[in-house]
C-alpha cells in the first residue's frame, strides 16, 4: 500500500485543473497532454511522474459507464436511424473523450504526486515479477 505523502485530495484537485499538484500555480501540461518537465512558478521535478496508460483506461472507464450505458437506456437511440444517430454520437462521445483525458491525466499525475510514486519505481511493478 502506497503512503500518502502530500495530501491527496489538494494534490488531485489540483491536476485535474491542469495545475501543479504541488503549487497549484504552475501549468501542468505544455501540449494537450505533455507534462512540463519542470513546474514554472516552485520548480517541482513533473515529468518524474508516471502516467502510462493509467488515465486513458480512466477516461474509457468513466465516458463507458456515465455516458454510454446511460445513453443506452433511451429508446430514441436504438430507435434511430443508424446512418443518422451513430456519427452523432460517435462525434459527442469523442469530444467528451477528448475534453475529459487531459483533466483525468493531470487528476492522475496529481496522485502520483501524493502518493509519492515516481518513474523510477518502475522496478516495484509486481506484474514484471511474474516470469
Ligand atoms: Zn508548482
Amino acid at each position: 500500500m502506497a503512503e500518502i505523502i502530500h495530501p491527496l485530495r489538494r494534490s488531485v484537485s489540483r491536476g485535474l485543473s491542469g495545475h501543479c499538484p504541488a503549487c497549484g500555480r504552475g501549468r501542468l501540461f505544455w501540449k494537450y497532454l505533455k507534462v512540463n518537465e519542470r513546474c514554472e512558478v516552485c520548480d517541482t521535478d513533473l515529468a518524474r511522474y508516471p502516467a502510462d496508460d493509467g488515465p486513458a483506461y480512466v477516461t474509457i472507464l468513466l465516458i463507458g459507464h456515465l455516458v454510454v450505458a446511460p445513453m443506452l437506456f433511451f429508446p430514441i437511440v436504438w430507435r434511430s436511424n443508424p446512418s443518422y444517430s451513430l456519427p452523432i454520437i460517435l462525434s459527442a462521445l469523442t469530444v467528451a473523450t477528448l475534453l475529459l483525458l487531459p483533466r483525468v491525466k493531470g487528476g492522475w499525475v496529481g496522485l502520483m504526486y501524493a502518493l509519492g510514486v515516481k518513474d523510477s519505481d518502475a522496478h516495484l511493478h509486481t506484474a514484471d515479477l511474474a516470469d
